[in-house]
């Protein structure tokens, strides 16, 4: 067993006997001794005395966490266990990602009151560029900004808290234990919930690089305004580029749809809203050839039947698919052509105690609703994978 020693030794937490502890091993040898009350913290302050007191004695912030979650002497008792087997803390689950996917997952570790963390550069995903949202059940209609508001209150109802840093890797211990590694820290956990999402694909054509930010955009509720009663090219036939159309119907002079197939594939009632539209042309069996411009762009070249031709654009918005984020897992999981982490109905990877769920996860609809439900399934299923260990 790992030492462990006291940061001040005169800090000692009394049992109701009189009895003190010193140590987190003597902790665990004296948790009958522990009052009923030290395990719910809804009814008892002393909880969090007793959570603070890890964190101040032993400098252990993410067992102090986990402690104020914990209801049971039994989960108390498992907790200590597993620290001290192992000399730091061991999370039951770290969820990575902060879309949709993620904060389900983690609504769902939190009031599940398991030992969690959530990793994630930022909050919302895709919902900071998502615009109008008219299909997520319950809700008529919403937009990202309400959509985000609603999630913040929920999280913040639950105590959940991101942990800002960004994943490089996961690696697979010998005891089936994970070591997350991010850009600032290593955390340990007995399972991985991976909710990376997806990442706008790129067209790959000449200019696209060069005129990035100069009038060309992978997200149309951020730039869209500044294309304000312009010409403005929309490259992509589904319901993303449908989505940007509708939204940029109220601010560009003329909208340019161009797309690589005969008509646009995205969802009927979208179609209905946007193809027929004064301003709007559709540029059918289109490919994307050129990007070009001075200071900024000034068109896009596009070819039709091996012919080329320039449209006069000032913007350009591009919305040809996803790229799932997998790069954290590669080489540890299988990932399908496509590049989603390939999961099995209990949203389990091929590594046991990885799941994926969402947009990086194959079999994919890229919705919102999906995203959730996946989560919500992935975290039950870890839940019981850890009864199961
Ligand atoms: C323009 C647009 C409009 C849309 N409109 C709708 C709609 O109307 N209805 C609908 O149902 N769906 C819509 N969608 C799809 C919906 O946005 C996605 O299906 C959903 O956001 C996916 O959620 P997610 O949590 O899986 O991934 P994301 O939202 O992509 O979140 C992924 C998270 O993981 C984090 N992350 C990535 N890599 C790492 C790493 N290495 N370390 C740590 N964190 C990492 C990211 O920062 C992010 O927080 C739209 C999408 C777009 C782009």
């Amino acid at each position: 067993m790992p030492a462990i020693t006291l940061t001040d030794s005169k800090k000692y937490f009394y049992l109701k006997n009189g009895k003190s502890l010193r140590s987190i091993a003597e902790l665990a040898a004296g948790i009958d001794k522990l009052p009923d009350d030290v395990f719910n913290h809804h009814v008892s302050d002393k909880h969090n005395d007793f959570a603070n007191w890890i964190k101040d004695v032993f400098n252990e912030e993410h067992l102090s966490e986990a402690m104020r979650k914990l209801r049971t002497r039994k989960q108390l008792s498992d907790l200590l266990k597993r620290f001290l087997e192992k000399g730091h803390f061991v999370h039951e689950v770290i969820i990575i990602g902060g879309g949709i996917a993620g904060m389900s997952a983690a609504v769902y570790a939190a009031r599940g009151r398991m030992d969690y963390i959530i990793i994630s550069p930022d909050f919302g995903g895709q919902m900071n560029v998502s615009g109008e949202i008219e299909n997520y059940p319950g809700m008529a209609h919403t937009n990202f900004a309400e959509f985000q508001d609603r999630f913040r209150e929920q999280m913040t109802a639950n105590g959940i808290e991101f942990i800002d840093e960004n994943v490089k890797g996961i690696k697979k211990l010998d005891d089936g234990h994970f070591f997350v590694i991010t850009d600032k820290a290593k955390y340990e956990s007995e399972s991985i919930i991976v909710c990376t999402g997806a990442r706008a694909r790129r067209l790959n054509v000449p200019g696209e690089t060069e005129f990035e930010k100069k009038g060309l955009t992978y997200c149309h509720v951020c730039d869209g305004p500044l294309f304000k009663n312009l010409d403005v090219a929309i490259v992509g036939g589904g319901d993303a580029a449908l989505e940007a159309a509708a939204g940029m119907l109220r601010i560009a002079r003329k909208l340019y749809l161009i797309t690589i197939n005969p008509n646009m594939t995205g969802h009927e009632y979208l179609v209905e809203r946007v193809v027929g539209q004064e301003k709007v042309e559709v540029v059918a069996n289109a490919k994307t050839v050129k990007i070009v411009g001075d200071k900024s762009v000034t068109g896009i070249v596009v070819e039709q039947n091996g012919k080329q031709r320039t449209l006069p654009v000032k913007g350009i918005i591009v919305e040809i698919g996803r790229i799932p984020n997998a790069e954290a897992v590669k080489g540890l999981c299988e990932i399908d052509a496509d590049g989603h982490i390939m999961v099995g109905k209990d949203m389990m990877t091929s590594v046991p105690g990885i799941f994926a769920a969402g947009d990086c996860a194959d079999g994919h609809e890229y919705q919102y609703a999906i995203s959730a439900g996946q989560a919500v399934t992935a975290l039950l299923k870890a839940q019981r994978y850890l009864r199961r260990r």
